[in-house]
């Protein structure tokens, strides 16, 4: 498979840029082999390559990323860490309620990595406001709030005065403030991540993959350099082959597995 559109960067993403100076990026070049090769290095790649270099710590887990870490959607975003959900369904509690643990917990994962690794990325317990500026918005902010002591969770209306004291601005009339959110620099994050892997991750970046062969080897190719799974195409391997489609751009995350993948793949959540 030949891949034709390519991520285009205006260079122009302020949460990276405030960085300062980074390290050069290391390009792959030549031919090189991998056990698990993981194309894109937003959020989703970063989290796949750490679990994956986790979970199977002698294997090579290649991480190839068409740009800088850091300048994507991931390092360039509003900053929010949600735990709860934008939109809280009536008819399945149990369902937002699920939605909910996976959100905190995961929170709680990359708040201890980010201790452990020490990365400054201005990482602040601030909540959140919904605000609404018209009598509709209000409902639906009246509604949103029942739901989500609905659901135990906290919701707090405010009023246009205490908005104003708290966000600068009388516009708004009505809020729902929801304490469990965090505020972080993203930029800050994702290059933080990125340089906290375990020791088998290896990250290439301005390595954008531009062919993916599905043969017998498995092989990726970017304008440099070459990944080939490192099984090669030898006797009783059972190879098989997963592309994610990411779901908010088209990142794609491939991986070439190994015969005993689909265990460690239940847990690479
Ligand atoms: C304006 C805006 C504000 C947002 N605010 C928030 C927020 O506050 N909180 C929140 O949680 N989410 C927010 N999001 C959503 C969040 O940014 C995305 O969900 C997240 O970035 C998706 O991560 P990803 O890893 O899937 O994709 P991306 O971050 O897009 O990463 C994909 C990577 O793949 C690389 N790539 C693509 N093609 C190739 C190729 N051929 N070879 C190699 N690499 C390739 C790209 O360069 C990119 O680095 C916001 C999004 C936008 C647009």
């Amino acid at each position: 498979m030949k891949i034709k559109s390519f991520p285009r960067n205006d260079h122009t993403n302020g949460w990276y840029n405030v960085l300062g100076d980074q390290p050069p990026a290391h390009v792959l070049k030549g031919d090189s082999k991998a056990d698990w090769v993981i194309v894109g290095g937003g959020f989703s790649g970063l989290a796949a390559a750490r679990r994956l270099g986790e979970l199977c710590p002698d294997d090579r887990v290649v991480l190839l990323e068409a740009g800088r870490i850091g300048e994507n959607a991931s390092g360039r975003n509003s900053g929010f860490v949600i735990d709860l959900p934008h939109a809280i369904s009536q008819e399945q509690p149990e369902h937002d309620l699920r939605q909910i643990r996976v959100n905190r917990q995961a929170i709680a994962w990359l708040q201890e990595l980010i201790e452990r690794h020490q990365i400054r990325c201005q990482w602040s317990h601030r909540g959140k406001v919904h605000v609404s500026a018209t009598d509709k918005g209000r409902r639906n902010l009246k509604v949103l709030a029942s739901r989500l002591s609905g659901l135990g969770e906290v919701a707090e209306s405010w009023d246009k005065a205490r908005l104003k004291a708290y966000l600068g601005t009388d516009y708004f009339d009505y809020g729902v403030f929801t304490p469990g959110c965090i505020l972080m620099q993203p930029a800050a994050l994702v290059t933080g991540l990125a340089r906290s892997m375990p020791a088998n991750v290896e990250i290439y970046e301005e390595s954008a993959v531009s062919e993916f062969s599905d043969g017998a080897t498995k092989s990726l190719n970017t304008a440099e350099g070459q990944c080939d799974n490192a099984q090669g195409d030898s006797g009783d391997q059972r190879l098989d082959t997963g592309l994610w489609l990411s779901r908010t751009s088209a990142a794609h995350h491939a991986y070439l597995r190994q015969p005993d993948a689909a265990a460690h793949e239940t847990g690479a959540g």
